[in-house]
């Protein structure tokens, strides 16, 4: 029976697991999958701290039912019951700019009466459908393609928090066509952006599609009753035995026609061979494994850059704030030069995140922008973004597409503290998925042994990979 060996089981791994299994039983095939996690607990990125009544998110805070995707995933796996939809408030986003919280206009009229950029800074921008095209052969950059169409105060108020609230990235340094293909699309295919939003408008209406167009993210944020975990914790108990924690893969190696793994179990050293392999690991920790088997393609791997972030979650009394937290919360743009990149009222979107009479707020810190440091030099932000940071003013030294995909970065503890009714989370920011590529798959061939989730065909609608997980995992209770 073939072995396919997937690498890391953060969403992506656990995913690309759960699909492989569901597919392979459908064709009537057998495999043999395994899933190897460097860490004691599957989810990477997506993990929820409960504790003292608080619901503390590591990183993503919920998904939006705009992907149609993520919907069909939870109905499948059946926990559709455990949605949490976010309260309207989550529409609700703040820019701070000059000390004060502005609420990001969602609508023209809205943005024509708001303070949070000069009237020159707003006028600029009604000079959009005027303003010169794309230029020619170049993998323009976001604050380029800003600049250019918007001016440079939005690109500063509007743009640069946007991309920090997404990627925590510099607009200099990412790739528009990458990071943001529908503005792209937009561009070339109306000739602008307000042009081409009325002309979308048009278009929705000959659908008959209703509904004002927004500025903010589309779809409605939706969790679950207990934390986006619940998601990944759902896809790990489907795979049971497959799933092999505290297994870290150090090197891939051809041999013969097998890819052989080497690693880290439980602290003693293994090989193992496997037909296919896929990894589902971040790109600096791919190119450590792939350095041996393609030199090349382990260096492209190591030029993407990630924006190193921590995630602070503080619980307060309700009482004790001086502003009612009536929103998703704020982002702030670079030229404030604040320590902070926002922060995010979570019990306002999800009221059930925190006790009665308390809120939680999850402060970010980091980003490839405002952090000069980097621990590697070819790990983290881009190799120039350390000297270059904060450049408004010219384009950045390279073109290269690689080196300017987006942002993610790697998950650190820092501390965990809660007596004083503080706690600290902390996670690495995974880049968008259509910048950086976080599953590479390899082609390949033979086996050994060792226990996996076996894709075989299916008989009746009886699931083969239902061995309950959690209590192996000594994780939290439902
Ligand atoms: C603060 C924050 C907020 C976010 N908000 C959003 C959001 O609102 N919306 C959104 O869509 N996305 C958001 N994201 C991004 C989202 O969390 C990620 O895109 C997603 O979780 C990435 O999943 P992944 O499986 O690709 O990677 P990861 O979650 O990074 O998983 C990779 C796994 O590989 C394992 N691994 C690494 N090296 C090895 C090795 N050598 N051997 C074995 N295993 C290894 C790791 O331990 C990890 O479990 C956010 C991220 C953060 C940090």
């Amino acid at each position: 029976m073939p072995r396919i060996v997937i690498i890391g089981a953060g969403l992506s791994g656990l995913a690309t697991a759960h699909y492989l299994v569901s597919s392979l039983s459908d064709a009537g095939k057998e495999a043999e999958i395994l899933l190897l996690e460097a860490d004691a607990v599957p989810g990477g990125k997506m993990r929820t701290i409960r504790q003292d009544g608080f619901s503390m998110e590591w990183g993503p805070n919920g998904f939006l039912t705009n992907k149609p995707h993520g919907m069909e995933l939870v109905k499948e796996l059946g926990i559709a019951d455990r949605l949490a939809p976010s309260s309207d408030l989550a529409r609700k986003r703040f820019i701070l700019s000059g000390g004060v919280l502005h609420r990001l206009p969602e609508t023209p009229p809205a943005f024509f009466q708001s303070q949070l950029l000069s009237l020159s800074g707003r006028l600029r921008i009604l000079w959009e459908p005027f303003a010169s095209g794309p230029p020619a052969g170049v993998d323009e950059s976001l604050g380029e393609f800003a600049r250019r169409r918007l001016g440079p105060e939005a690109l500063e108020k509007l743009i640069d928090p946007m991309v920090t609230g997404i990627f925590a990235g510099d607009p200099d340094k990412m790739s528009l066509r990458s990071c943001f293909p529908v503005i792209y699309d937009l561009e070339r295919k109306y000739g602008g952006l307000v042009r081409g939003m009325l002309g979308v408008r048009k278009e929705r209406a000959k659908r008959g599609v209703k509904g004002e167009m927004s500025a903010g993210p589309g779809g409605a944020l939706m969790s679950f009753d207990h934390g986006v975990q619940t998601l990944t914790d759902a896809l790990a108990g489907r795979l049971a035995e497959g799933l092999h924690l505290n297994v870290s893969v150090d090197r891939i190696e051809r041999r013969g026609e097998a890819y052989v793994l080497s690693m880290s179990a439980d602290g003693k050293r293994e090989e193992m061979a496997a037909n296919v392999v896929v990894i589902a690991a971040p790109a600096y920790a791919a190119a450590g494994m792939l350095s041996s088997l393609d030199e090349g393609l382990s260096d492209l791997l190591d030029g993407i850059p990630y924006s190193p972030i921590t995630v602070a979650a503080l619980g307060y009394g309700k009482a004790t704030m001086g502003n009612p937290l009536d929103g998703f919360g704020f982002l702030i743009p670079r030229g404030e030069k604040r320590k902070i990149l926002g922060a995010l009222w979570d019990s306002s979107v999800f009221p059930n995140r925190a006790p009665e009479g308390k809120v939680l707020l999850r402060v970010m810190v980091g980003g490839c922008a405002r952090l000069r440091w980097r621990r590697s030099p070819r790990r983290s932000c881009s190799p120039w973004s350390a000297t270059n940071s904060g450049a408004s003013s010219g384009s950045p030294p390279s073109r290269s597409s690689r080196r300017r995909s987006s942002t993610t970065g790697e998950s650190r503890n820092i501390s965990s503290a809660t007596g004083s009714g503080w706690s600290f989370s902390s996670g690495g920011w995974r880049g968008f998925p259509g910048c950086t590529s976080t599953a590479t798959p390899i082609a390949g061939s033979p086996s050994t042994t060792a226990s996996g989730s076996r894709a075989r065909p299916r008989s009746g609608s009886r699931r083969r990979y239902s061995t309950p997980l959690r209590r192996r995992l000594r994780l939290p209770p439902q």
